[in-house]
């Protein structure tokens, strides 16, 4: 249906300026030889109609000028020698078709122009319901795992209560579900800080502080799991720097990329630095872990993007992690990137505009 219904629009505005021409050039002819512009004024608008509506304003304006000169060259040729005066009434009626043809050239410029914004609005719309049916189809993939998992460890737990053999085995089975719980938990929390930054409902607060603080205490609340994995987490932060910004959300972003360099990094440092650069900041969240290849440094930033492999042996989390650091940034009118020397680490790179008061 809709691809009949293109195809139809698309051969209509194939052949739309050929109509367009061909009924100017017969208003024309008919105008030439019979004088009769009085009666056919009314229909000068329509070839107009034609070209604008197969959405081609030059071609509209170009007929519209060539109306107006041919209606006043016409009048030239027919009058009777030194008959013309301004107020003579056919030259009056040619003045007022002039003026008619040029309202209703503007008429269908607004028009088009219009019609485009819609177009270019609906497209906006489609595309937005294709990315929300792929989120859909991605979530109710991942969300059956954690599910069928929770379902058959609660099937264990009541087989063995069942058997009275309670003891280790259910302390243990309920961890499990417990963490299968938390990671449903954090899925749609994920989410739905996704779908409340795309809806544009998220108030930036913005305040100004010192950079190096922020950075250290996010380093703190990680240090524990950097300690498990014996690697070293570090700070290099000037205490001079300082940032207009929405605090919380410069601190859940740092979170997420000093936990990904945690969790990608098996062995050597994570450092966390800052810098004044010009009117901006930048933020830098450095790693020795495995690395990210080229193609795939664009990729990571999208929704449900987990690279094969990356990981391994531990929760991976939904790959929706950097997509929120994408939006956050955005929001606060950042940018984030990553270089990465596969083998060697990363460095994820966050630019903010450092905000008019931070001094
Ligand atoms: P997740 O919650 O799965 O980590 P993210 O959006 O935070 O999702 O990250 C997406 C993917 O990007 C990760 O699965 C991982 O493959 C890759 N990645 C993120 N940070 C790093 C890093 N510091 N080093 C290597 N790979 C990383």
């Amino acid at each position: 249906m809709l691809k009949l219904g293109s195809a139809r629009k698309r051969r209509w505005v194939t052949y739309a300026p050929a109509l367009a021409l061909l009924l100017a050039g017969g208003l024309i002819a008919i105008d030439f030889d019979t004088w009769i512009e009085l009666d056919i004024a009314a229909l000068f608008g329509l070839p107009l109609v034609v070209a604008a509506l197969s959405g081609r304003r030059l071609l509209m304006w170009g007929l519209a000028g060539a109306l107006l000169v041919t209606t006043f060259v016409v009048y030239a040729q027919q009058i009777a020698p030194g008959s013309f005066s301004l107020r003579e009434p056919f030259f009056l009626n040619r003045v007022l078709d002039a003026v008619a043809v040029l309202v209703t050239g503007g008429l269908l410029h607004a028009l088009t122009l219009a019609m485009e914004q819609i177009e270019r609005q609906n497209a906006q719309i489609s595309a937005q319901n294709e990315r929300k049916t792929r989120l859909l189809a991605s979530v109710s993939h991942d969300i059956s795992t954690p599910l069928t998992s929770m379902n058959v460890i609660a099937q264990l737990i009541r087989g063995n209560a069942d058997r009275q053999s309670a003891g280790t085995d259910v302390a243990r089975l309920a961890a499990m579900l417990e963490a299968n719980a938390r990671a449903l938990a954090e899925l749609f929390s994920d989410l739905l800080d996704l779908s409340s930054i795309d809806s544009g409902t998220v108030p930036l607060r913005e305040t100004v502080f010192p950079l190096d603080e922020l950075l250290r205490e996010e380093c703190r609340v990680l240090e524990p799991l950097a300690q498990e994995k014996s690697l070293r987490l570090e700070v290099d932060a000037p205490a001079q720097v300082r940032v207009r910004t929405d605090r919380i959300k410069l601190a859940r972003v740092v979170r997420n990329l000093l936990s990904n360099a945690l969790k990608f990094t098996e062995a050597g440092s994570i450092t966390a630095s800052c810098r004044r650069s010009g009117a901006a900041v930048e933020i830098r969240v450095a790693d020795t872990g495995v690395g990210i290849v080229p193609a795939d440094r664009e990729r990571i930033f999208l929704e449900f993007t987990q690279l094969n492999g990356a990981g391994a042996g531990e929760r991976a989390g939904w790959g929706l992690g950097l997509a929120i650091c994408r939006r956050l940034v955005a929001l606060m009118g950042g940018t984030i990137e990553v270089e990465s020397e596969p083998g060697r680490g990363s460095t994820f790179i966050v630019r903010l505009p450092a905000g008019s008061s931070a001094r």
